[in-house]
């Protein structure tokens, strides 16, 4: 199974990846992960992208680019993966179909989650993640069980992400909607794009999904 996550930040796309991972037995990769990792290790990559993150713009097609394609000859994307964050433009969108096709490999779904620009600060600037395992949680919609503790490793310490504020969420939205809402009528137009409303509680859209992509 291969899918492609389509959403403007904070839509939703990495909790959801997370439980799809579950239900496939497939991967997870998010460019802005990825990226974040490039940036704390300082590799060249990460140098060239810290500025333009911290800023809210799109790093350049070439770097995300070729980011995805190395990863997706890993051995663990052998079951098929789950593109979280990517493409954002139609550039990478175009060099994704190319690369696929190189690759012999088909993508099975292009799910949009649909969500009101009016709810995406509040999601973004709410959220935050468990340092040591990952685990993603909201201040209001998703806290820990058990307050400070986090519910998958029992480990106290949390981290915000330095772009999660209102400003660069600002910018973030701008580059959604001017440069990856293309990739819309672009994946129509193939046939392949499914919507769920990304608005619904966390459970329902998992629900949504599994229903669309027929594991119920
Ligand atoms: P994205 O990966 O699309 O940027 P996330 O999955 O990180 O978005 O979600 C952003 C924040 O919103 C997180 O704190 C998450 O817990 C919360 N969230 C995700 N989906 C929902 C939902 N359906 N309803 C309410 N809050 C949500
Ligand atoms: P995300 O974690 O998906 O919210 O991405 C965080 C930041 O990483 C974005 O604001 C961009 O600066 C950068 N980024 C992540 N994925 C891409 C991509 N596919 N193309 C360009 N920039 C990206």
């Amino acid at each position: 199974m291969r899918l492609i996550l389509l959403g403007p930040p904070g839509a939703g796309k990495g909790t959801q990846a997370q439980r799809l991972m579950d239900a496939y037995n497939i991967v997870q990769l998010s460019t802005g992960d990825m990226l974040r990792a490039a940036v704390a290790a300082g590799t060249e990559v990460g140098l060239r992208a810290r500025a333009v993150m911290e800023a809210g713009d799109l790093v350049s097609d070439d770097i995300v680019v070729g980011i995805i394609s190395d990863r997706v000859d890993e051995p663990d994307c052998k079951n098929g993966f789950i593109l979280d964050g990517f493409p954002r433009t139609l550039a990478q969108a175009e060099a994704l179909e190319l690369m696929l096709t190189e690759k012999k490999l088909r993508l099975d779904a292009v799910i949009e989650m649909q969500v009101d620009d009016g709810l995406l600060i509040d999601r973004v600037t709410g959220r935050y993640t468990c340092a040591n395992c990952g685990a993603g949680y909201h201040d209001k919609n998703l806290k820990p069980k058990v307050d400070g503790v986090c519910d998958n490793c029992g480990r106290t310490e949390f981290s915000r992400r330095a772009d999660d504020n209102a400003e660069t969420v600002a910018s973030r939205l701008q580059a959604y909607h001017e440069q990856t809402a293309p990739l819309l009528p672009f994946y129509r137009a193939k046939g392949n794009l499914q919507t769920v409303d990304g608005m619904a509680d966390i459970d329902d859209v998992t629900k949504a999904m599994r229903t669309l992509l027929g594991v119920g």
